[in-house]
């Protein structure tokens, strides 16, 4: 019983952590935290690969994630520091001339120091504020900053967007006149969805065009956007989202997310690949967006259709824009039967149409398909991950997948609780390094 208690990352009770990390400020700059704001991680039901696509994405935040304490400086600069074992490395100062895209691109630090995901998210914020007056931050702005976080890192359960999310509304409150008019917890009640969907865009920018990620927008919304109890079904053709209740699953059921301890890094190429491919696919079909390419409630015939359409159009060619067609069409493949999946999974949670039983095991049908396209048409799973779906589908859980990007991270798992202590029996023994978090579906980013 004891081990099986040790493989479970817990999220930690918040006030605790948040007095741990105020105090732990104290030290280590000399003055008070002015406060603490958290962004959660997040679990993805389905919709990986295809947010860039302008697909629906089926996200849940987690009850782990970031916590940031800061307090404001008047010199613009930043001074950082991570208490992940793993990263920490002192505090960071960054100056103003340090901050955005082009001084990323200048290539002083191209080692992908994590301190660019904040100060990307400050320079973000900046540019947001140039449109939206209330947003405007202080021209002399800077801010003092200590991060923890109870997510895995690299995990594939976002911890990147959760920093991001959380540095933020850090910046907001101490930096702009929509944080001066609403301090501490007014915050939260006074940021309207738009307002949310406008910082999570400005995150987006961050991870793109600072840190140099290729990230669609699934990981920033459900950070910023998600509700406790429900899925965000996320559309990303015009990031409209419709929170759908996650009751009818979770009935008789638990949704576990497995962190493999293999961690990824999302700025490395080949999730770049992998996008690159399924983009050559997208123009040699004539489309701006994939997403375009199935109707608005697509099968499996109309994935076909569009298969066929690629075949008939690459039957000439040796490479596409100088990549592999066979590559790029497994990545097609993926893409539009993640996608229709996505739209199978929207519509089994917005209905009342089904038994328990059902829904669950059609779900948990989906889940496994899905992580089959990870594995053989986007080709981004890896060998501990396809071993713990396997394992979970022997121990009776109705359904599993990889989440994230690939190339590391974490799956998520459908199963009843009777199920739980063997599987957890069996995980451990395939990896020390696995550890298991419950999948609670909680609140978005917020002021504590
Ligand atoms: P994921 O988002 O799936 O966890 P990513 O590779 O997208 O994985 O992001 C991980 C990176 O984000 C880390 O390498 C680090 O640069 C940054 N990061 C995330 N959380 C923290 C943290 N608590 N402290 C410092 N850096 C962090
Ligand atoms: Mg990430």
């Amino acid at each position: 019983m004891r081990t099986t208690d040790a493989v479970w990352l817990a999220p930690g009770e918040p006030q605790e952590i948040q007095s741990d990390l105020v105090s732990r400020f104290q030290q280590e700059y000399g003055r008070a935290a002015s406060g603490t704001w958290f962004a959660p991680g997040r679990a993805n039901l389905n919709g990986e690969h295809i947010d860039f696509h302008a697909g629906r994405c089926l996200p849940m935040a987690l009850a782990h994630g970031t916590y940031v304490a800061a307090a404001p400086r008047t010199d613009g600069q930043l001074r950082l520091r991570t208490l992940d074992a793993s990263l920490d490395d002192g505090i960071t100062t960054v100056t103003p001339d340090q901050i955005g895209p082009a001084a990323a691109a200048s290539g002083q630090d191209v080692s992908g120091h994590w301190s660019h995901y904040v100060s990307g998210v400050l320079w973000a914020l900046r540019e947001l504020g140039r449109s939206q007056p209330a947003f405007a931050v202080d021209a002399d702005f800077g801010a003092d900053l200590l991060v923890v976080s109870t997510l895995p890192i690299g995990g594939g359960l976002s911890s990147s967007a959760a920093l991001e999310c959380a540095s933020i509304l850090a910046f907001l409150a101490l930096g702009t006149p929509f944080g001066q008019d609403n301090p501490l917890q007014d915050l939260n009640a006074a940021l309207t969805r738009e307002n949310r969907k406008d910082l999570a865009a400005a995150c987006v920018r961050a991870e793109v065009e600072v840190v140099g990620a290729g990230t669609g927008g699934l990981d920033q919304t459900a950070a910023m956007r998600a509700r406790p109890g429900k899925v965000l079904s996320l559309d990303c053709r015009d990031f409209s989202v419709t929170p759908l209740d996650i009751g009818c699953i979770l009935r008789g059921y638990r949704l576990i997310a497995v962190d493999t301890g293999e961690a990824h890094r999302l700025a490395d190429g080949q999730f770049g690949d992998r996008r690159a491919d399924a983009e050559a696919a997208t123009r040699l079909l004539g489309l701006d967006r994939l997403r375009d390419a199935l109707p608005e409630q697509p099968r499996k015939a109309d994935v076909s259709h569009v298969l066929e359409e690629f075949d008939r159009l690459a039957e000439q060619l040796e490479t596409l824009d100088g990549r592999s067609v066979e590559a790029c069409r497994r990545r097609l493949h993926h893409a539009l039967t993640e996608m229709v999946r996505s739209e199978k999974l929207h519509h089994l949670l917005s209905g009342e149409a089904y038994g328990v039983r059902h829904i669950a095991s059609t779900v948990g049908d989906i889940l496994t398909a899905g992580h089959m396209s990870m594995r053989d048409d986007a080709e981004v799973s890896f060998d501990i991950a396809d071993l713990v779906v396997e394992t979970a589908l022997a121990q009776g859980a109705e359904g599993a997948r990889l989440i994230g990007g690939g190339f590391g991270g974490s799956v998520l798992v459908l199963i009843t609780p009777a199920a739980i202590p063997k599987l957890t029996a069996a995980l451990e023994r395939i990896s020390r390094r696995i550890r298991l978090l419950d999948v609670a579906p909680s609140a978005a980013a917020q002021a504590l």
